[in-house]
């Protein structure tokens, strides 16, 4: 954030381009995001507390690494993710673990504004020693089915520079959520980002996403599915209530099905008032 051209915001032709050492509070409190991508700006300031996002950056915290309470304890440092043969989460405690995308490892991906960066189909814009290359959100990420040990594309040489926002449809509908066990500043239990297209309150395109409930910030295209073409109201119950045929919970973790199926009703309606 020390360096200002890696800090700008700025708006283009296609959209907006916020560079990676922009603090979560100057995302927040910009008029552009907020004109146009208040979803983002409201899943910035829901991050932690005002003291951090004024020095949080936000490529620090898309790129922050994955929490699971086994993963930084030295007792249980021989895990699939440090390299061993054995998952503590699985026999053990797990209620705050992966319910969609975890294979060998069930950590969660932490990060409050990367679940609203994909909602908004953004870009990041990498950077290393051979050149620069643009990654869709979606497929920035990388979760332990794909490999264990990483959690994003980015090769050792090279950084997250800015992010690219297109420009939304004329009136995208947006929403919100992060549920919390604690009423002060706390990680998402569960969160949810929605920015979609409807006429006439049928849904026409858009993106529903999960945090807290994988690896990697989750698309629920088998919810978006659900309810293209459909009168909303009608079908919102019976499109939320399929993230179940992809969750695959463990012992203590079940209720984060439930709570995705709440969230994804309550954030579809609450961007349609
Ligand atoms: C008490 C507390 C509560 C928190 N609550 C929340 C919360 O509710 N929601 C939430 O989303 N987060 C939360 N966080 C995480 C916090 O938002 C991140 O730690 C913070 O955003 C990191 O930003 P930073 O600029 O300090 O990054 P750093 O700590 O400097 O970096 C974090 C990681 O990202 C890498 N990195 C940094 N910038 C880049 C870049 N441009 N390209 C590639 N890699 C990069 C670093 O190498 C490092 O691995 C919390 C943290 C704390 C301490
Ligand atoms: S969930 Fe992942 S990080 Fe946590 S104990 Fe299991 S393998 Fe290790």
């Amino acid at each position: 954030s020390a360096i200002p051209e890696f800090a700008t915001i700025s708006r283009v032709s296609t959209g907006l381009r916020v560079g990676a050492g922009a603090t979560l509070s100057a995302v927040n409190e910009s008029a552009d995001v907020k004109a146009s991508w208040g979803l983002l700006a409201e899943a910035a300031n829901s991050v932690a507390s005002t003291l951090i996002r004024n020095f949080a950056t936000l490529g620090g915290n898309i790129n922050q690494r994955p929490r699971c309470w086994y993963f930084r304890v030295e007792q249980f440092s021989d895990c699939y993710k440090r390299g061993g043969d054995f998952c503590f989460a699985v026999t053990g405690k797990n209620a705050y673990h992966a319910i969609i995308g975890g294979e060998l490892c069930y950590i969660v991906h932490p990060s409050d504004v990367a679940v609203a960066l994909l909602a908004l189909n953004a870009n990041a814009k990498v950077v290393g020693s051979g050149g620069q290359r643009d990654v869709a959100f979606d497929k920035y990420f990388v979760g332990p089915r794909e490999d264990v040990m990483s959690e994003t594309v980015l090769k050792a040489d090279e950084i997250l520079a800015e992010v690219q926002l297109p420009t939304p449809a004329a009136n995208t509908r947006m929403a919100w959520i992060k549920i919390k066990d604690r009423q002060v500043y706390d990680f998402a239990v569960t969160s949810i980002a929605v920015a979609f297209t409807e006429e006439g309150g049928v849904w026409k395109d858009g993106r529903i996403v999960l945090g807290g409930v994988s690896p990697v910030p989750f698309r629920a295209t088998v919810v978006e599915e659900a309810l293209k073409g459909k009168k909303i109201a009608d079908s919102i119950d019976s499109a939320a209530q399929r993230i179940a045929s992809v969750a695959r919970p463990m012992s203590e973790n079940a209720y984060k099905v439930t709570l995705a199926q709440v969230l994804i009703k309550q954030a579809v309606l609450k961007a349609l008032a």
